[in-house]
């Protein structure tokens, strides 16, 4: 199970909503939860009361590996308040091993082009933000 890391990528605290519970509730307790249709099979996010592709209203949540790639990202060099930190920030879309694609923060890596090669291996981690915990990534097969 990731670990819980202390608030190095700063943003804001998330506010849960009903549709949202039940995954802000997973990763405060360290795990990654995705719906996943019953319908057509396919895991998708962000979380909404019926599937992206089909409409169906059979779907359920599930806890997902947190494995993944990063496809592409951006090096935020002056964080936005109310960020913890004044440090560069790694901003990344990752898609997950189920499918779906996440907007989310690389770190425990330097924030630099050489240390961040796409389609490289990432695993899910929980940063503290107030009251809750965000998904963040960690390189997993990083030189
Ligand atoms: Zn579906």
């Amino acid at each position: 199970m990731a670990g819980e890391i202390d608030g190095t990528s700063g943003g804001s605290v998330p506010v849960p909503t009903p549709e949202t519970a039940p995954f802000w509730a997973g990763t405060l307790a360290g795990e990654l939860r995705l719906q996943r249709c019953n319908a057509c099979g396919r895991f998708y996010f962000y979380p909404r009361p019926f599937c992206r592709y089909c409409a169906s209203r059979d779907v359920a949540w599930h806890t997902v590996s947190g494995r993944g790639r990063l496809i592409s990202y951006v090096i935020n060099y002056r964080p936005l308040p109310p960020a913890a930190s004044d440090q560069p920030q790694v901003i990344a879309l990752v898609e997950l091993e189920e499918g779906p694609r996440l907007l989310t923060n690389i770190v425990g890596v330097a924030p630099e082009p050489e240390r961040l090669p796409l389609d490289a291996a990432v695993q899910v981690a929980f940063e503290r933000r107030g009251e809750q915990a965000i998904p963040v990534f960690r390189l997993t097969d990083h030189t």
